[in-house]
């Protein structure tokens, strides 16, 4: 395996006079030297904009700034990069000063859902925890493109206290998913403390990383930040491929370390018009992250942030592309297909649909091929009914803690709570009641 084509020799000379061989796969350099404007990023990709290009992009910087690595420039097919996925991720659209009707600045409430600074607790028992607002590059679909380049943003030591004291005083939280920004724009030092901080608490079970470092500085993933993330099991890490193109040598001898450290890995792709609309391309992007021990675990359908209009697709493109990979290929190569709720409602799964029909005994299904089939019900199942007693259950399941109170659909279907229906808040109806009584 290369990890130094001749092009990538070729650009460091363009970039850096006096780069040398090791530059290329020093991280750092790639850090020091990310092209972070218009001319710069004409000057190494050898391609010249006309006037009125350039001045909209700068435009379009002035609102949502650049910055690409030059590993990730490299992968750019200069020949056609007007269509190059890589590019179009990592180079600014005038299509994003184009603000729709629908377009929020923080659409998933990600600062409202957020008890102290840095910290995001929206689901029960896991929380999301920015521990960096730097990212080597920026991709163009960032959903908090509010945030980026956002230099006053850094979290300081303190702030990153009082987010560890946040978990630390909160029992429920079982997973700790570590973001940004880029977590890996932190030093290994810095990375070690956190996560021996939030080792130290005993409620915590997991701690995962999101990452797009395999993706467009692979060089980061170096020995030395896998022999201190080795300390920290049972450590996840998600990172973000879009595009078979960009599972590269270099990615993949990245990826291949952090699997050797025994971190299980996962990728979340988004659904990006232009750039990997396609089923046969998602498919063959997760059969090669498959391939390379990484589990497909996320499709997300591109979020309401501003300046992302351009990138979205309707939510039936995602359906066709999910239909085209169930049954089709390898089970754990079809991710979950997600709508992260704007207002801060989570991620939603959607997929086609496979129950056809049902009756009281019989379920009819379909299956990929298009077969319709039946599966016959049990006539007899002795229900457990819950009362939440498990010490009189005849399961077994020895866990002291199952205190925890049932939230939404799962309350209305259970069988120790008499709730019958959830009402929206402002319901007309239920106002009206109120004063009558
Ligand atoms: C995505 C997300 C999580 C993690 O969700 P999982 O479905 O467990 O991967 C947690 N918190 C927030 C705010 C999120 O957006």
């Amino acid at each position: 395996m290369t990890v130094y084509t001749e092009r990538q020799e070729a650009l460091a000379g363009v970039i850096d006079d006096d780069s040398s061989r090791s530059d290329w796969t020093d991280w750092k350099w790639h850090v020091r030297n990310t092209i972070r404007t218009v001319s710069g990023f004409e000057k190494v990709l050898g391609i010249k904009f006309s006037d009125s290009e350039r001045k909209k992009h700068e435009m379009t910087l002035r609102k949502f700034p650049l910055a690409i690595t030059p590993y990730y420039l490299s992968l750019i097919d200069e020949e056609d990069y007007e269509n190059d996925p890589v590019f179009l991720q990592s180079f600014p659209s005038p299509e994003e000063l184009k603000i729709e009707r629908c377009d929020m600045t923080d659409p998933l409430h990600e600062d409202e859902d957020s008890p102290v600074p840095g910290i995001t607790h929206r689901y029960p028992d896991r929380v999301l925890f920015h521990i960096s607002n730097l990212c080597s590059m920026y991709c163009r679909h960032c959903t908090r493109k509010r945030k980026v380049g956002d230099q006053d943003s850094i979290p300081s030591t303190s702030q990153l206290e009082k987010g560890i004291e946040y978990i630390r005083n909160t029992p429920q939280v079982r997973d700790v998913l570590l973001s940004g920004g880029d977590p890996f724009m932190l030093s290994d030092e810095k990375l070690d403390w956190i996560l021996t901080k939030i080792g130290e608490i005993e409620h915590v079970e997991v701690v995962r990383i999101g990452t797009r470092m395999p993706v467009v500085l692979p060089y980061r993933i170096t020995d030395d930040l896998v022999n201190m993330l080795k300390k920290h099991h049972p450590l996840w890490i998600n990172t973000h491929f879009n595009h078979p193109r960009e599972v590269t040598d270099s990615s993949r001898r990245a990826i291949a370390k952090l699997a050797d450290a025994g971190i299980p890995l996962g990728n979340q792709s988004v659904l990006l018009a232009g750039v990997n609309d396609c089923p046969r391309l998602i498919k063959t992007l997760n059969q090669k992250l498959v391939k390379n021990r990484v589990r497909p675990y996320y499709l997300y359908q591109c979020d309401l942030s501003e300046g992302l209009s351009h990138f979205r697709t309707p939510v039936g493109k995602g359906i066709e592309i999910l239909e085209s990979l169930r049954g089709h290929t390898s089970g754990f190569a079809v991710p979950t297909y997600v709508v992260d709720a704007p207002g801060g409602g989570g991620k939603i799964p959607v997929m086609p649909n496979y129950i056809v029909s049902w009756a009281t005994n019989k379920v009819v299904l379909r299956n990929y091929e298009g077969v319709i089939t039946t599966y016959t019900e049990p006539d007899s199942y002795e229900c457990n009914t819950c009362d939440r007693n498990c010490a009189d259950c005849n399961l077994q399941l020895k866990e002291e803690d199952a205190e925890e109170k049932a939230i939404g659909i799962e309350k209305l279907i259970s069988d120790w709570d008499d709730t019958l229906s959830l009402t929206p808040e402002d319901n007309e109806r239920a106002e009206r009641n109120s004063h009558v009584a």
